[in-house]
């Protein structure tokens, strides 16, 4: 896949159609993939934090989120197609999963807020397997049990929304324990979908 780094930190020439293609085949895979969706915000802390420089490069899929790594791209002559955001993917994912019935898991926000975008979503797309939510407001010492009940539900893609780089911490940190094949890290985008 073609890729450009900036400022040492790598991000995939992908748009909207290759990040599902990438998806389908992830979860045709069966195996555990992350993706991050990549802004300028997480590329600056990447700078000050190796750990966080390492698991975006060798996270499975890096999409072009904010419009300042667009704007890095193109400055740097090795243009992106389009910006894919983490909210407009999650919501992609979403309506394929409408039509195959793909699991999904939503995991993070504040009390009901994970559960009220699980209602939104399936007003949307009435067919969607949302098999359980979770809000983000857990201590460590509850995560073993929610990874328990996460794995009893089988979900296939989790969206994780704690805020990054939390989330893409947390999905690394876990990504033995969780038994899906995609897992994407998507910030706010619950608070924007439950409206
Ligand atoms: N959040 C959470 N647990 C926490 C801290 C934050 O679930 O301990 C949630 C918060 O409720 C919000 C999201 O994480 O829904 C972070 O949204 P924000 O827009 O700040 O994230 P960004 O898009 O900037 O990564």
């Amino acid at each position: 896949m073609a890729l450009l780094k900036i400022l040492g930190v790598r991000v995939d020439k992908v748009d909207m159609m290759d990040s599902l293609c990438f998806v389908d085949s992830f979860i045709q895979a069966g195996r555990f993939h992350h993706i991050i969706t990549l802004n300028a915000e997480i590329i600056y802390r990447a700078q000050s934090d190796d750990s966080l420089k390492e698991l975006i490069n060798s996270a499975d899929l890096v999409t072009p989120d904010g419009s300042g790594i667009v704007w890095a791209a193109r400055y740097l002559g090795e243009p992106v197609p389009e910006r894919v955001t983490g909210i407009d993917l999650m919501l992609e994912i979403c309506k394929q999963a409408h039509h195959n019935g793909w699991k999904i898991f939503l995991l993070g926000g504040a009390p009901d807020v994970a559960a009220e975008a699980a209602e939104k979503l399936r007003e949307e797309y009435p067919n969607i397997n949302i098999v359980g939510t979770h809000h983000g407001y857990f201590q460590e010492s509850e995560e073993k049990d929610l990874l328990v009940h996460i794995d009893s539900l089988k979900p296939d893609i989790i969206f994780v929304a704690l805020g990054a780089p939390r989330q893409e911490f947390w999905i690394r940190r876990y990504r033995d324990s969780l038994p899906v094949k995609v897992a994407v890290g998507v910030g706010g985008s619950f608070d924007v979908v439950s409206g």
